[in-house]
């Protein structure tokens, strides 16, 4: 049986499946969090991966109830620092000149309460576990902490703005909430 890995934009890794004693399709979420998709043997990849996107929220609600998953290895967050480091500076620095923000200074952080956040003096933190998240919504938290530029709270101007920059942003915000921090 040979398996094959979905990078799901929303979800992250799916691994699929074909096994020919499977009679349906079968999407499972492991303790560990790990996406597993079966397929009967003539069940092309496409329908799987249509199948797992008209999951997703199911998917999500699990991923949500499990528990939180034990605190990453020093090294494992040395590495994510240096991948942080490379990457995250560049992209926001992108994403602000982009849409026009201008923001003091960016500092990335190792803790577990925030994935990003933005001071009066607009200075911008962003978490280094950014690195580990789908693209859509590394991007989705930068542009979040840039319109807090703009508007420091999370009123209607703030989403109307953050909307304009970040199209779709209310779903990639339930989409975070299925990546805890930990
Ligand atoms: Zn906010």
């Amino acid at each position: 049986m040979t398996e094959k890995i979905y990078e799901d934009p929303v979800l992250g890794p799916v691994h699929i499946r074909k096994n020919p004693r499977a009679r349906r399709i079968s999407l499972r979420v492991n303790a560990a969090r790990r996406i597993s998709l079966t397929l009967p043997w003539l069940v092309p990849y496409r329908t799987g991966i249509a199948f797992v996107e008209s999951r997703r929220e199911w998917v999500q609600e699990v991923l949500g109830r499990l528990p939180e998953r034990p605190a990453a290895d020093p090294e494992a967050v040395e590495r994510m620092r240096a991948l942080a480091k490379a990457t995250l500076p560049v992209r926001l620095s992108e994403l602000a000149l982009q849409h026009g923000f201008q923001y003091n200074s960016l500092r990335i952080k190792n803790n577990v309460s925030n994935w990003g956040s933005c001071s009066v003096r607009g200075n911008i933190n962003l978490n280094l576990r950014l690195v580990t998240l789908p693209l859509e919504l590394r991007d989705y938290v930068m542009l979040h902490e840039l319109c807090h530029l703009r508007y420091m709270n999370h009123g209607p101007q703030f989403h109307t703005l953050l909307e304009q920059v970040c199209p779709g942003h209310r779903a990639l915000e339930k989409a975070l909430r299925a990546y805890r921090l930990r």
